[in-house]
């Protein structure tokens, strides 16, 4: 489109899950796409940041950099979390600002959410009640990140945007069990169950949590598309619209994975919140929604783990 000629875009964070479904999004579009690497750029080296922002003048940041995990790694580093995600966040939006970036996405998490938020929730639900506890660390950091962006609006006028999505999977997520989020954790244990011709998979907490999962090439469309048509002050919602159970989910990468054994449900696991279900009715009615069914990015994301990761575990 005319609208993203010639633009110089930073992906940060081009190596993770998100950033690299966005450069991927942006590949064939008209764009100057712009990544540094960890050894390149410290993103948390405040210096470094605002000299590389200042030497390069991009017309638009993204921010998909940040610490992340599941939740055990969660609960296991709370001030990595915390800390390295809001100086990320500090570094990169001052350092925007202060080179005269007029346009900024951040990314954020449905995490943010109050615990008990009415469910679908919406971007109103923002600070009306208290975080769940195993990713509060992680959901403090990226509400700041969303009140950064805002005071930067507010005080600058820039045109700084958050993007909340839901739980994301796709390609390039991480498999580690220890850290990973519940999708690739059981992903790898069903493949690794069927390997050894097992007949049972470890499946954590009760099974009845529901959660919302989004294909992470989903969300890079859509953060594409608000770059372009989305200048609001609150943070946007970015979901597939539907939840399911862990027990479910399981189900469903059980059948994929083409295990037949049993779910053993491992309940001095937590379970997190109840139900992280959001409303992304704003984002619908700006023309955009999510294409890819949850068994179908799930087969994708199976593909590239047999290719690209079954041999090296
Ligand atoms: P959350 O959405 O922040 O709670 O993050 P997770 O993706 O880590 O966990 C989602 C739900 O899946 C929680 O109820 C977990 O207890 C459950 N779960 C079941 N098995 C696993 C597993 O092997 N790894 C992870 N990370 N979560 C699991």
């Amino acid at each position: 489109t005319g609208a993203t000629r010639n633009r110089r875009i930073w992906v940060a964070g081009h190596r993770g899950m998100v950033g690299s479904a966005i450069v991927r999004r942006l590949a064939g579009d008209p764009v100057e796409i712009l990544t540094t690497s960890r050894a390149e750029l410290d993103l948390r080296d405040q210096a470094a940041v605002r000299a590389w922002v200042a030497k390069e003048q991009p017309d638009v940041i993204i921010l998909a950099a940040a610490k992340v995990g599941g939740i055990l790694a969660n609960d296991t580093y709370p001030a990595d979390f915390l800390v390295d995600n809001i100086v990320i966040e500090a570094n990169v939006i001052e350092a925007a600002h202060r080179a005269g970036v007029e346009r900024l996405v951040f990314l954020g998490s449905s995490c943010i959410y109050p615990k008990f938020a009415p469910q679908p929730i919406k971007e109103e639900s923002l600070l009306t009640g208290p975080l769940e506890p195993t990713n509060e660390w992680y959901a403090i950091a990226k509400i700041a990140g969303i009140k950064m962006c805002q005071a930067y609006r507010r005080q600058h006028g820039r045109n700084y945007i958050s993007v909340m999505p839901s739980n994301l999977y796709g390609l390039n997520d991480n498999f580690d069990l220890a850290n990973s989020h519940v999708l690739p954790a059981l992903i790898r244990k069903f493949h690794e169950a069927k390997q050894a011709g097992r007949s049972e998979v470890v499946v954590w907490g009760t099974g009845t949590p529901l959660r919302e999962f989004l294909y992470v090439d989903d969300l890079a469309d859509a953060v594409v598309f608000l770059m372009d048509h989305y200048d609001g002050d609150e943070p946007i919602n970015c979901g597939a619209g539907c939840d399911v159970t862990i027990r479910e989910l399981a189900e469903i990468v059980g059948r994929v994975v083409g295990f037949s054994g049993e779910l053993v449900f491992d309940t001095s696991k937590p379970d997190g919140t109840p139900r992280k279900l959001m409303d992304s009715g704003r984002l619908a009615a700006l023309g955009w929604q999510a294409k890819t069914g949850l068994e179908e990015g799930i087969t994708e994301v199976y593909r590239w783990f047999l290719h690209e990761k079954a041999g090296e575990l």
